[in-house]
């Protein structure tokens, strides 16, 4: 059932022309570039292994991913945070609402660190926030040999991919895999943190993706009115629901940067759509931001 290549689609944005990875379309439970990452733990035997514990925010795309994981592979699924709202515990959406329906055991814990620690023994594996790992490495390598094939039957000679960074790891793997170029942009930190991510998993790659900034600097998960308008544009125009979370940044970047960028652009959608729930929750509580609009 699962991993087949995802859908690859041509598409236009503003009269311009658009390549698209579909991993959101890569199977209705497990998708997204967070499959991708925990691919190998999906395809390998851990006979020893009993329990999965992870950190980091209660509304992540990854969390919900390892919730589908820790089922398939039926895993103890151990879960800390830093906190959780009143409003999320009485109101349970998106990314949180499903993983805990996939039988997810959230802690928040004002010392993360410590209580990881606290759930890890020899029959637990644990998975770093945002699944930023070297085990990732395979199933992204994957995704590269997939674009080769695609590229190919649609007779794209002079492609180059572009994708938004949080850990960046998905970025990294797809360059050191591909032979042309990739371009992404920072939503967590600057661009500088991205490239020391990068050389502290990689230190002698020969390439390493290409970082492209916005004009104007963006917080991460805060809600700007501009993002809304361009992902409805995108949902609009396109007929394709993106992240809220990270591909309004994405485009935003592309779209910038689109004019001195020379080839034919290929975007990839990572997934995510699962958690717009929770983004769009929050925008219309924004009331004020909603009525522009
Ligand atoms: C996790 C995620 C990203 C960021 O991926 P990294 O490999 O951490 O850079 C981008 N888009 C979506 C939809 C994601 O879920």
């Amino acid at each position: 059932m699962l991993f087949l290549p995802s859908p690859f689609e041509q598409r236009t944005f503003q009269n311009q022309l658009f390549y698209l990875k579909r991993d959101d379309l890569l199977d209705k439970d497990f998708s997204g570039n967070k499959a991708r990452k925990f691919h190998s733990f999906l395809t390998h035997d851990f006979p020893q292994i009993k329990r999965v514990v992870s950190s980091g925010s209660n509304q992540s795309n990854a969390m919900y991913s390892l919730s589908v994981l820790a089922r398939l592979k039926e895993w103890e699924f151990i879960y800390v945070c830093d906190h959780i709202t009143h409003f999320l515990k009485e109101n349970p959406m998106g990314n949180y609402k499903a993983a805990l329906e996939n039988g997810m055991k959230i802690i928040a814990s004002a010392n993360r660190t410590e209580e990881v620690q606290r759930w890890l023994d020899e029959k637990s594996l644990e998975v770093e926030e945002g699944g930023r790992q070297k085990e990732a490495e395979e199933g992204i390598k994957r995704l590269a040999e997939e674009l080769l094939v695609d590229v190919k039957r649609h007779g794209l000679s002079d492609p180059y991919l572009f994708l938004p960074s949080g850990t960046g790891t998905t970025a990294l793997f797809l360059q050191k895999h591909l032979p042309f170029p990739v371009y992404t942009c920072p939503t967590v930190g600057d661009s500088a943190y991205l490239q020391k991510q990068w050389e502290m998993v990689e230190p002698n790659l020969e390439r390493y993706p290409t970082i492209l900034e916005t004009k104007q600097k963006y917080h991460y998960g805060k809600l700007y009115v501009e993002f809304y308008v361009l992902w409805q544009r995108l949902k609009d125009e396109m007929g394709v629901e993106f992240d809220l979370v990270y591909d309004p940044v994405g485009w935003t970047a592309l779209l910038e940067h689109l004019p001195h960028l020379e080839g034919t652009p290929i975007y990839i959608h990572q997934g995510g759509i699962l958690g717009n729930s929770s983004m769009e929750e929050r925008y219309k509580r924004k009331k004020t931001i909603i009525k522009h609009l």
